[in-house]
């Protein structure tokens, strides 16, 4: 389905293991004060003086977390520095270093990983974070990408998932689901092109969907406008898995109860268009379509008028004492509780 724009296949064992992380690294530059020596040595060293140091690591496994039949290796390395970075800012903090690790079988020609670190860089620039290591190793099955991402944040802005208090308000960035149903198309469009390899998609009906599938935005603006607002949320994750399990994590960590408002929940219109085509509904696809990246949190209701009318903050419902339970009350005022399906539970929907 993608086309091969790059003909030119080097094999890896041209290079060698030393010359190839050379070749694919020698352009990272630096731009942080806590990096102090980055890559090249036998490890990288670090100095956030009096800051928290946030850590969180990924692993992507092709076959598992990707398909190199739709993605672009480029949107892939995009993507897989965007998982990470996402999870830095759900903590409040900011990104500041990640390092990178591979393993790739030798049907990976040298472009291919040019391809995947081109995604990388862009990440890295754009959302400016220092790449200061990682490693690289063959694989027997195609390819494996871990990276780690490294953050700083001051103590008192640190955010868990544990801090949410009874009458705080819940709120969501952006708009959710568009990620899943644009997987949906691709995964369509892969069948239609299995059938007939010279049917090109047209994808320009879906092409916010299938951006936010394939090129994800960590949502480090939400945290600088949080912090330009003066509003330190109470508890906050990000969705990786789908709104109903995020939900349910920020009200087990904090011991509390939920309710969540259907008719609140931010959908795009291309996310409602295209359930109705599937014939899926659109609050299940909300609930438990995964990979938005967007930040779910929990505030104080004395900051409302803080984030009141704010495009990029939606509340969608709000924090009650443990004993109520989590509950989804429905556009009929049904309450149904909220159950755990994550985004691998939607590989059984229609
Ligand atoms: P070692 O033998 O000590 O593991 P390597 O030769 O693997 O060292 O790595 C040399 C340097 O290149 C180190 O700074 C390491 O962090 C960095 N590096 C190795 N592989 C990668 C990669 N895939 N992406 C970014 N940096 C890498
Ligand atoms: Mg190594």
């Amino acid at each position: 389905m993608i086309e091969d724009k790059n003909p030119k296949r080097t094999p890896l064992s041209e290079l060698g293991e030393f010359k190839l992380i050379e070749h694919l690294t020698n352009h990272f530059k630096i731009s942080h004060k806590s990096t102090v020596k980055g890559i090249g040595d036998d490890a990288a060293v670090l100095n956030y003086a009096k800051k928290q140091v946030v850590l969180s690591t990924d692993l992507l496994v092709e076959g598992v977390h990707f398909d190199l039949s739709y993605v672009p290796l480029k949107h892939l390395g995009y993507k897989a520095v965007m998982v990470n970075l996402s999870d830095v800012y759900a903590m409040n903090a900011m990104a500041t270093q990640i390092t990178v690790s591979i393993a790739v079988s030798n049907r990976f020609p040298l472009e291919a990983l040019e391809e995947l670190y081109a995604g990388i860089s862009t990440a890295a620039d754009l959302y400016n974070v220092d790449v200061i290591g990682g490693d690289t190793t063959s694989s027997t099955s195609g390819l494996i990408i871990s990276i780690t991402a490294l953050g700083e944040v001051d103590e008192d802005d640190e955010v868990l998932r544990s801090g949410a208090k009874p009458n705080d308000l819940v709120v969501v960035s952006g708009d959710i689901g568009g990620a899943y149903m644009g997987l949906q198309i691709l995964e369509r469009e892969k069948e239609v092109f299995k059938v007939n390899p010279n049917n090109q998609p047209d994808l320009s009906m879906y092409t916010y969907i299938v951006e936010r599938q394939l090129k994800p935005e960590a949502r480090k603006d939400i945290v600088e406008l949080l912090k330009k607002l003066e509003v330190k949320p109470t508890s906050m994750i990000d969705i990786s898995d789908g709104l109903s399990s995020e939900v349910m994590h920020l009200c087990k960590q904090s011991n509390v109860g939920v309710d969540i408002y259907e008719n609140k929940i931010p959908l795009d219109p291309q996310v409602i268009s295209t359930c109705e085509e599937f014939n899926i509904d659109s609050t299940t696809v909300a609930l438990n379509g995964g990979e938005d990246y967007e930040l779910l949190m929990t505030i104080s209701q004395e900051d409302y008028d803080k984030i009141k009318g704010n495009p990029n903050l939606t509340v969608i419902g709000y924090v009650t004492e443990s004993e109520r339970g989590m509950h989804l009350v429905t556009r009929a005022e049904e309450k149904i509780p909220i159950i755990a399906k994550g985004w691998n539970a939607l590989k059984d929907l229609p």
